[in-house]
């Protein structure tokens, strides 16, 4: 199945799909098995250094082989910050691409997401193209201090410009997400232990954009933030350091054991992982 119609399946039914990123073998098969298990899709990311590490035709085997086997697991080629490394990923035919052109300003960021529309139009149709509007701060880890500013949120009637001049099939949005897990948030001069999200914006850009929406910067959210934000119109949610700290935290745990066979060690970190993934899918998976 292509992740297009499941998307449109999904949009009309209001559930989400998790995303998270992977950069071990072990991070992706427990996506594998986590599939397996509930037959619920799921989105694997790799960010440019994730594919750097991991080499770009490894994980776009991987994935193809278990889509073969029928396990419906899709890539994205997360936060590509070059044109050539979004051209890259369509190259290899991934599922989605997001070129993230949020750091430049609004002319340039259509400008360049243009091109890579128009790139995959004449290369490979099945892959979906995620454009970025608004600013995320904030990186995949552990951080003590973020600032949150309300001006990195997006604007409808921009994102609704933005969707409508690019023609992008997905869009990520900044709605008082963050990413990472900061200690603190600091926005408008009082301190949060958690992002607090603008849902009213989120139901507001939905309104405007008719395609689906993608919440970044999932890890450090609760069960009500993601209910009501799929409630509100997100339909991809991306989960990732969350899960590097259950991949850390197991690992460092299970080499403790007096074992020295690798796969008895990484197991235990493909078992724990798995079950994270299984409990995001099922929360994301309403059913009516
Ligand atoms: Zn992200």
């Amino acid at each position: 199945m292509e992740l297009r119609s499941i998307l449109e399946k999904i949009v009309k039914e209001k559930k989400a799909l998790l995303h998270y990123n992977v950069a071990t073998y072990e991070q992706f098969k427990a996506g594998v098995e986590a599939v397996k298990e509930t037959k619920i899709p799921l989105i694997i990311g790799v960010s440019e250094g994730e594919r750097n590490y991991l080499g770009i035709n490894y994980i776009e085997d991987l994935v193809d082989e278990a889509k073969e086997k029928g396990i419906n697991i899709f890539l994205n080629a997360d936060h590509c910050k070059s044109i050539e490394s979004a051209k890259e990923a369509i190259d290899y035919r991934f599922d989605s691409v997001l070129f993230d052109g949020s750091d430049l300003n609004f002319k340039e960021n259509i400008l360049r997401t243009k091109i890579i529309v128009n790139y995959r139009n004449k290369k490979s149709k099945n892959t979906l193209i995620e454009g970025e509007i608004g600013y995320l701060t904030g990186h995949s880890d552990i951080e003590s201090i973020i600032e949150l500013k309300e001006e990195y949120f997006t604007d409808p009637d921009i994102a609704e410009e933005f969707v409508n001049k690019t023609k992008v099939d997905l869009l990520a949005i900044s709605v008082g997400n963050i990413h990472g897990i900061p200690e603190k948030i600091r926005f408008k001069g009082r301190e949060y232990k958690k992002a607090i999200l603008d849902f009213e914006r989120i139901e507001e850009i939905n309104k405007k954009v008719k395609i689906p929406l993608v919440l970044h910067g999932g890890s450090g959210l609760n069960k009500k933030d993601f209910l009501l934000a799929i409630k509100s119109g997100i339909s991809i949610i991306h989960i990732n350091t969350e899960f590097r700290v259950i991949w850390k935290k197991e690992l460092a745990q299970s080499l403790k054991n007096k074992t020295n066979v690798p796969y008895k060690i990484l197991d235990k970190v493909v078992e724990k992982i798995k079950k994270r993934i299984i409990y995001y899918q099922k929360l994301f998976w309403i059913k009516k």
